[in-house]
This record gives C-alpha cells, sequence and structure tokens, in this order.
C-alpha cells in the first residue's frame, strides 16, 4: 500500500503519464525527457548495452528517428546527429585524427572548418595541409606518407567551384586515406557522395535540411564500422541535438524535396538572368555553359545545379550596401538554406580572418554577392535584385 504523501510532494507526481494509451499517432512525439527509467541493476546492464533509451546523450528516440532518415537519404548504414554543423565536423575530426596524422583539406572550404583546422588540430599534433581541391594534380602531389584523410565540400564557397570528388577518393583510396565531405552546399537532391566513394558524409542541417531558420543541427553519416569507431568520442565531447530541434528537422525533411529542387531551380533561373545583366561582371553557378567546372558538373549533380550562386557587381562598398538596402524581399543573413532567398557578402564575413589582398586573391572581392535561393516564384526574386541593380546604372 502507497504511504500517504504530502499534497506539495505529489505534486512532482501527477500527470507524469498518460490517461489512455496512445497508439500510433500520425506525427512522432518529442521526448524531452533527458533520462527514462531504470528497473533494477540488470536493466541498466542492458540499457548501457544500447539495448533501451535510458539516458538523452547516450540515445534519444527523436535523434534516432531523424539518424534513421539521414541514413536513408544518403545512402549510408548509420548516422550520427550532432548539435551544429561544427559539432559534427569536430567530432568527425577530433575522434579519427591522432597526434602525428595528417589531413589534406581542399583551400575553399568552410571559414571555421579553416579556423578548427588550423587554431585546434594543430594543438593536438594533427598536420593540416592545403590544396586547391579543383585542380586534382595539385591534390595527388600534396598527399603524404602520413595523410590520413582528404576534407573537402563538393561546390566551394563563395566561388561556387565545383569538386571532381570522383577523383578525390580514387587519390584517397589508393593512398590508404579516408575522404570526408561536407555537402552542405549539395544536399542528397543533388549528390550522394558515399556513391561517389566518400567515407564520410556530413551536414550542417542549419541550412537546407532545415529550411527554415529555426533550428542549428548537423550530420555525420557513414558505414556502421565508422560510426562506432565516432561514437565514443561524439559521447564524450557531448554536441548532441536536443529532441525538439530533431523534431523539427524530421519534419523539414518530409517536405525538403520540394523545398530544394525548387531552390535549384530559381538559383538556375536567377544565374542566367544575372548573366544577361550588364551591371553584373560575372555569376558563379555551374549550370552556365562558361563555368570552369560546367561539363563536370553536368556529370555529378542529379536534379540541378545547388542552390546557391555568387555574381559580381561593381568593386565599390557604398554601392554594394545601397544594393542591399534597395532588396525589397532579399535579406542579408548570416545563414543560408532557407526558404527564403538571402545574400551573404563574403568579403565582409571574412574581413577580420584576411587582410585586402588575401580576399581579393581568393576571389572575395568587394562587389562578390552570394546568394542562396529561395523558394519564391523565380520572376519576383529577379525582379527584386533587377531593381536594386539600378544602384550601378541603367541595364
Ligand atoms: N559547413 C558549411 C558548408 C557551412 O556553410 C556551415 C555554416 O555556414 C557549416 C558547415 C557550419 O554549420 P553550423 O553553423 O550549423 O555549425
Amino acid at each position: 500500500m502507497k504511504a500517504l504523501r504530502n499534497e506539495y510532494t505529489e505534486i512532482l507526481y501527477k500527470g507524469s503519464k498518460t490517461a489512455k494509451s496512445i497508439i500510433d499517432p500520425d506525427c512522432p512525439p518529442i521526448y524531452h525527457s533527458s533520462a527514462c527509467e531504470v528497473a533494477d541493476m540488470d536493466d541498466y546492464d542492458f540499457a548501457n548495452g544500447g539495448g533501451k533509451y535510458f539516458y538523452n546523450r547516450t540515445a534519444a528516440p527523436n535523434r534516432d528517428m531523424l539518424a534513421d532518415t539521414v541514413s536513408y537519404m544518403e545512402g549510408g548504414e548509420d548516422s550520427i546527429i550532432t548539435s551544429s554543423g561544427m559539432a559534427a565536423i569536430s567530432t568527425v575530426l577530433l575522434s579519427l585524427l591522432s597526434y602525428g596524422d595528417r589531413v589534406l583539406c581542399s583551400d575553399a572550404v568552410y571559414g571555421e572548418t579553416i579556423e578548427l583546422m588550423n587554431n585546434m588540430l594543430t594543438r593536438f599534433g594533427i598536420a593540416v595541409d592545403y590544396a586547391d581541391f579543383t585542380d586534382i594534380e595539385s591534390v595527388r602531389s600534396a598527399v603524404r606518407p602520413e595523410t590520413k584523410m582528404l576534407y573537402t565540400e563538393i561546390i566551394s564557397n563563395p566561388l561556387i567551384r565545383v569538386i571532381d570528388i570522383d577523383a578525390v577518393t580514387e587519390i584517397a583510396r589508393e593512398n590508404g586515406a579516408m575522404t570526408v565531405v561536407d555537402s552542405t552546399f549539395t544536399t542528397p537532391f543533388a549528390i550522394k557522395p558515399l556513391e561517389h566513394g566518400a567515407d564520410i558524409v556530413i551536414h550542417s542541417m542549419t541550412k537546407f535540411f532545415g529550411g527554415h531558420s529555426d533550428i542549428t543541427a548537423g550530420s555525420v553519416t557513414a558505414s556502421k564500422k565508422i560510426i562506432q569507431s565516432i561514437n565514443p568520442s561524439y559521447l564524450l565531447l557531448g554536441g548532441c541535438l536536443d529532441a525538439n530541434s530533431s523534431w523539427l528537422a524530421l519534419r523539414s525533411i518530409r517536405t525538403m524535396r520540394l523545398r530544394v529542387e525548387k531552390q535549384m531551380e530559381n538559383a538556375d533561373r536567377l544565374a542566367k538572368a544575372l548573366a544577361e545583366d550588364t551591371r553584373v561582371k560575372y555569376v558563379n553557378y555551374p549550370s552556365l555553359e562558361y563555368h570552369p567546372q560546367h561539363e563536370l558538373a553536368k556529370r555529378l549533380f542529379k536534379n540541378g545545379f545547388g542552390p546557391m550562386l555568387s555574381f559580381r557587381v561593381e568593386d565599390d562598398r557604398e554601392k554594394v550596401n545601397e544594393f542591399i538596402h534597395r532588396l525589397d524581399m532579399i535579406k542579408y543573413l548570416g545563414t543560408l538554406g532557407g526558404f527564403r532567398t538571402s545574400l551573404a557578402h563574403p568579403a565582409t564575413a571574412f574581413r577580420n580572418e584576411f587582410s585586402e589582398e588575401q580576399l581579393r586573391k581568393m576571389g572575395m572581392e568587394e562587389g562578390l554577392i552570394r546568394i542562396s535561393a529561395g523558394i519564391e516564384e523565380s520572376e519576383d526574386i529577379i525582379g527584386d535584385i533587377k531593381n536594386a541593380l539600378e544602384v550601378f546604372g541603367k541595364e
């Protein structure tokens, strides 16, 4: 028999269970609970061995549902879901590289990935080499006997160059190294890197997977064996995603194909319209015939050439700022991949890290503008940009 309890104690226990059973709700519940009850010590051993959920950081239902879906989308066996794209990248690098190893990294990956490589990996005795991954011979000649990993993105930021991932993974295989691909800009609807020989594919799910600028998340997908080797460090580093964001990411995935295909179509239309505009010096988008990797992009990409493009106008800071002010719909955001078209100004994003001269060498002139295409009607995006381009004169 239950002993009589103080009413304040009772409040702590009331309402913990549903009055009726809930069977097969059409949308999965959000399991906020950070722990599940363990029956006894034998049950703890069972849970700790992966038999059931008992502690959120170790394993959690909403994360697992999301992991299962991302694995399927990327054609991988298993995934780890992290609290950001950077958590995915740092978890992979810190779990798979050791003192004395080298990583060969594309010189055109996300700026903070480069900072992580330069400022953190090197502190642990891991050497980082860089190569221009659009030049396969420079990749081949940069591989050293200690190179354990080749790290790249497939569409580079912000110049939208395309990397021959088949050639990169072949070089890695020949040299006994693994290939890690950050496919945030491409998404599985344009390319599935594991099908091209990559060992690991990473996403910042903050971008196209989330698609609504309302979550920060990341993923790592690979074979079961690789994920098992990353998992112990992932648990210790602790960058796991919360239930709410996991749930939101899975919900966003349900409409991701519709969004991303439309975003790629809009990027293509916008690129073609801008390429014909006399106020635009050039457009970086792989569907354009003058793009240096146009043929490669046609071979690699399904369904479209990606949702990201950049273009260059006059290198005049005042006028570029005025161009941004004049845009009515398109917003300047520190992110990308949302359902609405947004822009970024790469030179401003990297002004603290690089000198003017370095920025110019990297192709980040004052007039370079990067666009993440949204799902609006393409003529509205084109109209908004053309209106604002009046700052640079009449067409
Ligand atoms: N990878 C790429 C290509 C990115 O563009 C970003 C962020 O912009 C990241 C990784 C980092 O993702 P997060 O901001 O979710 O940590």
